[in-house]
């Protein structure tokens, strides 16, 4: 595993190869990347991950100042997964020395879920996405359903602008089906337990959802009824269809999306 600590590395490693599968990540390395590491490991000759905190993607100073960060460690279990040819650790010129203004603006309809409560941050996600792509220049990139606006997003506008396929993965879970999340770390034992149970009750709202005449004020009620039991603020509760993120009025292609905080630590998640 070749470490690439600026660009002009970059492009001398990756120079020869034609068949490359891009992981990028923020680090807080953990199974659920590992999962995407291994797809790519499978689908293309050479995989690279990067591990870039993008400040400019984060709406909350704070949860920017205490987003997990231990590269030694990352460092040890990519290099351990055997999984992993480059690791890309770019600073934040190697990303944004090109100073061009990002043009990237978010449609209305777009503008639902993690993108009404979180100003800006998709906008940082695609724009620091289209750059990664630019300079990566991968054939394909995965990503994880987990964050399936994120996916959803990042999939229409690069497949539109570069010659790149996203390749979407399974959300991995823990032992009590929580998913996997950097910001897990800065959870304990409690708050685990607290997210185990929301999701237990999620499974069953989905499981009722399809006898329900009005979604809606159902999904509503529900979600009061979560805040009551678990003491935990909610962003939305909402089921959408997976194909276009609208609203839905069924079950058949569509998910249930959550965001709710437990400790000020902002959980999502979808199924
Ligand atoms: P992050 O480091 O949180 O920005 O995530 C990097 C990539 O890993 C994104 O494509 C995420 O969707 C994906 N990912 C994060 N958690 C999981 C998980 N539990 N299962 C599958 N993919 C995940």
């Amino acid at each position: 595993m070749k470490v690439l600590l600026n660009n002009s590395s970059l492009f001398e490693s990756l120079r020869p190869f034609d068949d490359l599968g891009f992981v990028p990540t923020m680090g807080g390395i953990h199974k659920g990347h590992l999962s995407l590491i291994n797809k790519s490991n499978k689908l293309c000759k050479k995989t690279i991950v990067s591990i870039f905190i993008n400040p400019k993607q984060f709406n909350s100073k704070k949860d920017l100042k205490t987003y997990p960060r231990n590269l030694k460690k990352d460092l040890k279990i990519l290099s351990k997964s055997k999984k992993v040819d480059f690791v890309y650790l770019p600073n934040f010129n190697d990303i944004y020395k090109d100073k061009k203004k990002s043009k990237i603006k978010l449609f209305k309809k777009d503008k639902i879920l993690c993108a009404k409560f979180r100003k800006g941050h998709f906008e940082g996600v695609l724009d620091v996405m289209d750059r990664l792509t630019k300079i990566v220049n991968p054939q394909k990139i995965f990503m994880g359903e987990k964050d399936f606006q994120q996916l959803y997003l990042v999939k229409k506008l690069l497949e539109k602008n570069h010659k790149v396929r996203i390749i979407s993965c399974k959300t991995i879970r823990d032992k009590n089906n929580v998913a996997l999340s950097s910001r897990n770390f800065l959870l304990d034992k409690s708050h685990l337990k607290i997210a185990a149970n929301v999701y237990k009750k999620l499974v069953n709202i989905k499981k009722n959802i399809k006898n329900k005449k009005n979604i809606s004020s159902f999904l509503n009620l529900q979600k009061t009824q979560l805040r009551n039991n678990f003491k935990i603020k909610i962003d939305y509760l909402e089921l959408r269809n997976i194909n276009n993120l609208n609203i839905s009025k069924t079950k058949k292609n569509s998910r249930l999306f959550v965001a709710y905080y437990l400790n000020k630590v902002r959980l999502i998640d979808n199924i």
